[in-house]
């Protein structure tokens, strides 16, 4: 890829792959799928990125979800500043902690009591020893294209980068831990049934997200959250709902504020991370108060964080989920649309296969024509046309996430100028994808 263009990016990259590996923290940040070279940025405001070579991008990652706000919002910005002009960290409880717990019970009715961690994966990994320690049972059963963190058991068949890397599953995980997993197609009940009438009760918990954003999106099929329900009631298994990406975002209430309660009512447990956390590190599980009484100190289930509800990061959740006001939904909801037709417009102009997918406000556009509702669906795809398109928008300045399965993520601060910004950009994106010149 045309390295004189970012030729800071491409020295930091070099210099950064002889001690990190891959270049990267994250393995969705090294563009293996798309190829190139990723930007290095230096500052975001709004619903901008300026990269070390003084590019501007539109920011259709968003952090992955959490700056729905847009990157450094002054509310927010504030908080943080006071907060940290008060000190960094405690290892004490702290106001903020307790605010912020508050202000997600609030919104998320079956929560009943609530723990803060640092990760989304932490917040999975979690409740999954929670829910093994309050029905005494080992087995968990996810979904293929799932993701839930990078925990040992629920690695195997996961979205996200195992997805965009075309991994099999993770080397490093145990046999006898990838053995207590059992992985099932999303959205197909009867795979379910079948499963319950062979494991029934060995089954600890069912994880899973609760509308799947990485494999790209594929809300649940009509009855299927129903299913889950009525199921692991019936078998004496827990449904862990994973908000991390859905939660706050889809709704004020997350995909719940959505779907509600099914007839057999609500999951056990929630996790939450991402858009809670403000885009600092503060994540979340929580759900039915007799079974958050497992945990330390209260009860048996060990669990801990040096740095859980971390003043900062709990500030810059606060104020984020405070700002998060109607007007904040009702404008994602229309950037979001504004954008997604114009890309469906764009590649029907330009010939190309593909399909938008919705959960709320959240969307994503498979490069594929048919409905996709579990991941074999979703591998489907032309990640070709993909990377190409990606490269076209990139080139255009419009960043969107550097593979096929992944959500496009908007924020508030999408104002007319950005999303003008990503309107031009689309058609020769989407000839670039047809494999015409752009
Ligand atoms: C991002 C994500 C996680 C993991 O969160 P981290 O903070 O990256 O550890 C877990 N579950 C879902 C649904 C996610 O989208």
């Amino acid at each position: 890829m045309p390295s004189e263009k970012t030729p800071r990016s491409s020295e930091l990259l070099a210099r950064s792959r002889r001690i990190v590996p891959g270049g990267v923290n994250s393995p969705v940040r090294a563009f293996r799928a798309v190829g190139g070279t990723p930007r290095f940025m230096a500052s975001a405001s709004g619903p901008w990125l300026t990269d070390v070579d003084g590019r501007r991008y539109v920011d259709l990652i968003c952090s992955w979800g959490p700056m729905i706000l847009g990157h450094a919002h002054p509310h927010v910005l504030q908080a943080v500043q006071e907060a940290a002009s008060r000190g960094f960290s405690f290892g004490t409880p702290s106001e903020n902690e307790l605010l912020l717990a508050e202000e997600i019970v609030a919104r998320v009715a079956p929560v009943e009591r609530l723990r803060l961690v640092s990760s989304g994966t932490e917040a999975t990994m979690s409740a999954i020893r929670l829910a093994r320690g309050f029905t005494g049972r080992t087995l968990v059963v996810k979904f293929a294209g799932c993701y839930h963190g990078h925990v040992d058991s629920l690695l195997a068949a996961a979205g996200s980068g195992v997805a965009t890397l075309a991994l099999p599953d993770s080397a490093g995980v145990p046999p006898e831990s990838a053995a207590e997993t059992v992985v099932l197609p999303y959205n197909d009940i009867g795979a379910l049934e079948a499963a319950f009438a062979e494991h029934g009760e060995r089954v600890a918990a069912v994880i899973t997200e609760a509308a799947a954003g990485n494999m790209g999106v594929v809300p649940p099929a009509p009855g299927f959250t129903a299913a889950l329900r009525t199921l692991t009631r019936r078998h004496g298994a827990l449904l862990i709902s994973d908000e991390v990406m859905t939660g706050f975002r889809c709704s004020r209430s997350g995909w719940f504020g959505l779907e509600g309660p099914t007839e057999d009512g609500a999951p056990d447990l929630f996790t939450f991370g991402k858009v809670m956390g403000g885009g600092f590190p503060a994540a979340a599980f929580g759900g039915r108060a007799d079974v958050m009484a497992m945990l330390a100190p209260e009860g048996p289930v060990y669990q801990a964080g040096t740095l859980s509800g971390n003043p900062v990061a709990t500030a810059a959740g606060l104020a984020t989920l405070q700002a998060c006001t109607d007007e904040v939904y009702a404008r994602l909801a229309e950037v979001s649309g504004t954008i997604a037709d114009a890309a469906s417009g764009a590649l029907t102009e330009a010939g190309v296969p593909h399909r938008v997918q919705w959960a709320g406000s959240m969307f994503s556009v498979f490069f594929q024509d048919e409905e996709v509702r579990d991941y074999d669906d979703a591998r489907q795809q032309d990640t070709a046309a993909f990377g190409r398109f990606f490269h076209a928008m990139l080139e255009q300045g419009v960043h969107l996430p550097p593979s096929a399965f992944e959500s496009w993520f908007v924020s508030a601060a999408h104002d007319d100028e950005a999303v003008q910004t990503v309107l031009d950009a689309l058609p020769g994106a989407a000839r670039a994808a047809a494999g015409q010149a752009p």
